[in-house]
């Protein structure tokens, strides 16, 4: 079995749709009523969207119904399934915890309940019987006001045991207009010894530089070698990857094919910038990690040799992987090496 490391991954995005149907029916959602049958379902959850907006929605749609209640079901659900049908043995789970609180109490409220969302969280994804590590990400959100952005942070400063790193998410239009808060933001998260990733680059409206150098690595920044090829050097100098998700720019009809995709990961490699490949949402794409993986392998997009580098390089750019720049495969490798025997000498 390939053992992966997985470091895009959203929670409202990886309830694949047959888990979440069921719950949906389970419940009596009114959804369930407009979706009786499974394929009809599907169908509506997996469909492209035009923009990276109304893909967006569908996520609301599923933070809704991930509360403190349900979260030890949707996050037991997943990481079986990471463990069962993906080979991930590391997974990096990223949401907004302050979506996930009681939406009719007060802000100051929510922002107390958010820690027992985060170790709620930790929790369910501890198995016995499917055990990967996993971590957590904090999305701040482009949508959020700055007093609750912060309050995640800091949040995540002190649960550093469970979380280990804060992202940037939501529609990137918004992004440009509150420039100083996110730098300031980001350079206290780091302050703080909190790792940094941020959706950048991923769409035409989300190409800021003035963030680039508060990452650690890059959530997607798939325009930076199609747009501004000029930025690789800088790119490849401050060490950052690239979190490439091939179906995501299907599904927000950020490109039309996956031909552009080649062109990313042959620039970057020109380049020396490390691409890991991720699956953003296999839930709502209702395609995981190996098929992913394979997506780019039958339609020449990538070779085995790129692969190997990609699935090396998450595992070098992991910001919590316990075994310090040594992968799954090398650890195996050294296992397997015959040894001379002692006695002979
Ligand atoms: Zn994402």
């Amino acid at each position: 079995m390939a053992l992966y490391a997985e470091l895009h991954r959203h929670l409202g995005g990886s309830i694949v749709p047959r888990v979440f149907w069921r719950y949906l029916i389970r419940t009596g959602h009114p959804l369930a009523d407009q979706y009786p049958e499974y394929d009809q379902f599907e169908a509506f959850f997996t469909r492209p969207r035009k923009s990276l907006t109304e893909y967006l929605e569908l996520h609301s749609l599923v933070e809704s119904v991930q509360t403190l209640e349900t979260i030890p079901y949707f996050v037991s659900k997943l990481v079986r399934g990471a463990y069962v049908f993906e080979g991930i043995c590391y997974l990096e789970l990223r949401y907004t915890p302050f979506y996930r609180t009681t939406k009719s109490r007060p802000d100051a409220w929510r922002i107390e309940q958010m820690r027992d969302i985060a170790r709620l969280v930790a929790q369910a994804g501890h198995s016995e019987i499917y055990p990967i590590i996993m971590r957590q990400i904090f999305c701040m959100h482009s949508k959020l006001p700055y007093e609750i952005n912060r309050a995640m942070l800091e949040l995540a400063a002190e649960e550093q045991d469970i979380v280990c790193a804060v992202d940037l998410a939501g529609p990137d239009v918004h992004y440009s207009e509150r420039m100083d808060e996110w730098i300031e933001l980001f350079s206290r998260a780091r302050s703080l010894g909190l790792k940094t990733t941020g959706h950048l680059y991923e769409t035409v409206d989300g190409c800021d530089p003035r963030l680039l150098p508060y990452l650690d690595r890059i959530g997607h920044g798939i325009q930076i070698p199609l747009l501004y090829p000029e930025l690789l050097p800088e790119v490849a100098d401050r060490g950052q990857c690239l979190e490439i998700c091939p179906t995501t720019y299907l599904k927000t009809g950020t490109l039309p094919n996956l031909m552009a995709v080649r062109e990313v990961f042959q620039r970057c490699r020109a380049a020396g910038v490390d691409v890991a490949i991720c699956t953003d949402n296999a839930g709502l794409h209702n395609v995981r990690l190996p098929w992913e993986i394979e997506n780019l392998l039958t339609s020449d997009i990538i070779d085995f040799k790129m692969l190997n580098r990609c699935i090396d390089a998450a595992f070098r750019h992991a910001f919590a992987w316990p075994a310090a720049g040594r992968t799954p495969r090398a650890l195996l490798s050294e296992m397997l090496t015959p040894r001379p025997a002692e006695h002979l000498f």
